[in-house]
């Protein structure tokens, strides 16, 4: 499982191409309960939190475009309604995949303004996999029985990201703002933040009940827990970073100096040990290296 979500994130950072060359015919499509009328499906990529009911059937993130059959009998499985929305996370290809295969289907794609605008900038992108509903801090929808809220907080993943909250079955989608037991990846390329990312997190768990249950981008379905771990290991590993920073390290250096004991099993996802720490020293020291 790890090699497989290993390879599905080092395919997402590459360009969207490359997908089509990927041979995605053994993929299955896993499908988790997680609360009431909500699901969790795993297939290769994001992580997809869907809503099925009597208004039919919403889905955050779509994966890949070539799943998108295996996707839609998952979901068909769970419901024979039609299916009316798509939420996107964030643009990145591993969550927005099926974009394409959804829209000309008529289902409605809503993200933040900045998802469409970077996914309208590729040219390989068809008209109807660009989100036709956009918002810039916040939206819901009113959807099988609750409200579904659309939170952007500004930059930390990406420059677009939604935390999605299931308000009455207790459900949090954090998009890529959670890679469950793992270090993250910071796309600081498209306006992603370290600092950003972390203050999502932290708001997120100031605003949620304990007892909800947290869909991260990547890894296991999780807990308030999980996502205090996740939390508490990114203000402390930033810290010893910022200090080392402070007193003059190089990165190299910062590399050598092993982070405590406790954060080794977070470097066996797709973001390596020393690619974090980098991610870190890019971040705080590109403002006086310019
Ligand atoms: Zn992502």
């Amino acid at each position: 499982m790890k090699a497989q979500l290993a390879f599905s994130l080092a395919l997402a950072f590459v360009a969207p191409i490359a997908f089509a060359q990927r041979d995605f015919s053994n993929v299955e499509i896993k499908v988790t309960p997680v609360a009431k009328n909500i699901y969790m499906l795993e297939g290769s990529g994001g992580n997809i939190g869907v809503s099925v009911g009597e208004d039919g059937i919403l889905i955050v993130d779509d994966e890949f475009a070539p799943l998108a059959e295996k996707i839609e009998a998952a979901v068909q499985k769970l419901n024979p309604g039609k299916l009316k929305f798509v939420l996107n996370t964030h643009f990145h290809g591993d969550h927005t995949g099926g974009n394409a295969a959804f829209g000309a289907k008529d289902a409605t794609i809503i993200a933040q303004s900045n998802v469409r605008k970077r996914l309208a900038s590729d040219t390989r992108n068809a008209k109807t996999a660009l989100p036709v509903i956009t918002f810039d801090q916040s939206a819901s929808v009113h959807f099988n029985g609750e409200e579904i809220k659309l939170m952007h907080r500004g930059p930390g993943h990406t420059d677009g990201d939604s935390i999605i909250y299931f308000t009455g079955a207790n459900v949090v989608h954090m998009g890529d703002l959670f890679f469950n037991g793992m270090f993250p990846f910071i796309d600081l390329n498209s306006g992603g933040s370290v600092q950003g990312y972390i203050d999502s997190v932290g708001a997120v768990l100031e605003k949620t009940p304990a007892d909800a249950k947290i869909i991260p981008g990547h890894g296991p379905l999780g807990t308030v827990d999980d996502l205090k771990n996740f939390h508490s290991m990114l203000v402390e590993t930033t810290g010893i970073v910022k200090k080392d920073i402070a007193d003059g390290k190089t990165l190299d250096e910062i590399k050598a100096s092993s982070l405590p004991e406790k954060f080794n099993d977070f470097g066996s996802g797709f973001i390596k040990t020393d690619r974090w720490l980098e991610t870190i020293f890019t971040d705080f020291t590109k403002k006086s290296a310019q």
